[in-house]
C-alpha cells in the first residue's frame, strides 16, 4: 500500500538526480559563473541508489525517472538503467536529458531497459541555442533526437518558453516534435531556486500558449484524461497532441506524487521545498531497508507541500532564493534537485 500525505497524495513518482554537474549553462537554470559543486565522496553509488528505489518501492513508489545536472554525464548511466529496470515495481523508467550525448548513448539506455526519454529543447535556431545554453550544441542535440526517436516508442522535447526568448517558436517546435514523432511539452518559467534571472514579465502563461497556438492551428481541444502527470493534454483538429506544463500560472500541486533524490542522497518532497531529508547518512550508517522505509512513509505522511501554488498566492513574485544562499546551499539549486 502507497503511504498517503495529509492531502492524501499518494508516494510514487520518483525523481533522481544522478549528477549535480552539467554540459550546459541554460539561463533558466544555470545562470551564474560559478557554481558550488556536492562533494564526489557524498555522490551516490549505483548500489546505494538501488538499495534507496526499492525501500522507496516497498512504499509505493512505481514510476522512476533519471534526471541531474545532465544523467548523460555520468557514463556508465546504462549500469544504473540495467539495475533499475530489473526491478520489477518499477514499472515506468524515464530519463530527462539535453539530449547532447544521447547520439552515442541512446541505443545503449534502450538496451539496457529504459522505457521512455525526454529531452529538453528550447529553441530551433543555432544562434538562440547558444544564447540560450552558452553552449554551440544544437546540432548535437537534434541528432540525439534523431537517434532517441529511431529506439524508443515514447520520446518527449520539454520546451521552456520565455517571453520575448523563444516565444514565437511554438509551432516550428511542435511541427519539429510532430516530424520526429515524439510529443512536445511546453513548459513554463518557473520561479524555482537558481532562476535567479527570473522576472514575472517573462513567464510566457499556459493562456499565452493557447492563444498562438491556436491563432495558428485554429481549433485546439483539451484531452479528458485524470492523471497525476503535470502536463494538461490538448490536441490539434490533425490529431497532433502536445501539453502543457503551468506550474507558474495554474498549479497542480492537489494531484503532486512527486518527490526528488538529490545525487547526494537528500530527500525533498517538493521543486520548492527548503529543506530535505537527509537519506544518505542512516544509509551509510548501516540502516536497514525496515528502518528506511519507516523513515521515508513517516515523512511523507506528514507532507503537505503545495509550493507552486503557495507561490501564486503569495503574489509579487521574485526569484525564490538569493544568489548568496544559493551558493551556501547548493541543494535549493534547480539543477541540484533534478527539475
Ligand atoms: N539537464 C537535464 C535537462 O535539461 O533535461 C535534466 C535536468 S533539468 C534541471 C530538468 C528540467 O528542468 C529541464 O527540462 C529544464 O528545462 C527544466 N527547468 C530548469 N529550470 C527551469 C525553470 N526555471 N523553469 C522551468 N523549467 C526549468
Ligand atoms: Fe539546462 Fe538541464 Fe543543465 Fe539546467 S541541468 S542547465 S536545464 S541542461
Ligand atoms: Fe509538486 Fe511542489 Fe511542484 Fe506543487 S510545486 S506540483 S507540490 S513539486
Amino acid at each position: 500500500m502507497a503511504a498517503r500525505d495529509t492531502l492524501g497524495r499518494r508516494l510514487r513518482s520518483l525523481r533522481i538526480s544522478v549528477t549535480d554537474r552539467c554540459n550546459l549553462r541554460c539561463g533558466y537554470c544555470m545562470p551564474e559563473a560559478e557554481y558550488v559543486w556536492l562533494p564526489r565522496k557524498d555522490i551516490l553509488t549505483f548500489e546505494e541508489i538501488g538499495f534507496l528505489v526499492d525501500v522507496f518501492a516497498s512504499a509505493g513508489v512505481d514510476r522512476v525517472r533519471i534526471t541531474g545536472g545532465e544523467p548523460l554525464l555520468r557514463t556508465d548511466l546504462p549500469d544504473l538503467v540495467r539495475l533499475l529496470a530489473a526491478k520489477s515495481p518499477v514499472r515506468d523508467l524515464a530519463l530527462t536529458t539535453n539530449g547532447v550525448l544521447l547520439p552515442e548513448r541512446a541505443e545503449a539506455l534502450r538496451a539496457a531497459g529504459l522505457h521512455r526519454i525526454t529531452v529538453s529543447l528550447d529553441t530551433l535556431r543555432p544562434d538562440r541555442f547558444r544564447n540560450l545554453t552558452r553552449f554551440d550544441a544544437l546540432d548535437a542535440v537534434r541528432a540525439g533526437l534523431a537517434e532517441a526517436a529511431a529506439h524508443f516508442d515514447i520520446v518527449k522535447i520539454d520546451t521552456v518558453v520565455i517571453r520575448g526568448v523563444n516565444d514565437d517558436e511554438l509551432v516550428d517546435i511542435l511541427e519539429y516534435g510532430r516530424e520526429l514523432g515524439a510529443e512536445v511539452r511546453f513548459i513554463e518559467y518557473m520561479d524555482v531556486g537558481g532562476a535567479t534571472q527570473w522576472s514575472a514579465a517573462d513567464v510566457f502563461s499556459r493562456a499565452a500558449m493557447l492563444q498562438a497556438l491556436a491563432a495558428h492551428y485554429g481549433r485546439v481541444v483539451a484531452v479528458d484524461e485524470v492523471t497525476s502527470a503535470p502536463a494538461d493534454r490538448f490536441r490539434l483538429d490533425d490529431g497532433t497532441t502536445f501539453g502543457i506544463i503551468s506550474s507558474t500560472t495554474e498549479p497542480f500541486c492537489r494531484a503532486c506524487d512527486r518527490s526528488r533524490l538529490t545525487a547526494d542522497g537528500l530527500w525533498y518532497l517538493c521543486l520548492y521545498a527548503l529543506q530535505g531529508t537527509d537519506l544518505r547518512g542512516p544509509l551509510r550508517a548501516g540502516a536497514g531497508a525496515g528502518e528506511l522505509r519507516r523513515l521515508i512513509e513517516s515523512v511523507w505522511t506528514r507532507r503537505d507541500d503545495r509550493g507552486a501554488e503557495r507561490r501564486l498566492a503569495a503574489g509579487d513574485r521574485q526569484p525564490l532564493i538569493p544568489l548568496e544562499k544559493l551558493q551556501r546551499e547548493p541543494h535549493l539549486e534547480m539543477h541540484t534537485r533534478g527539475g
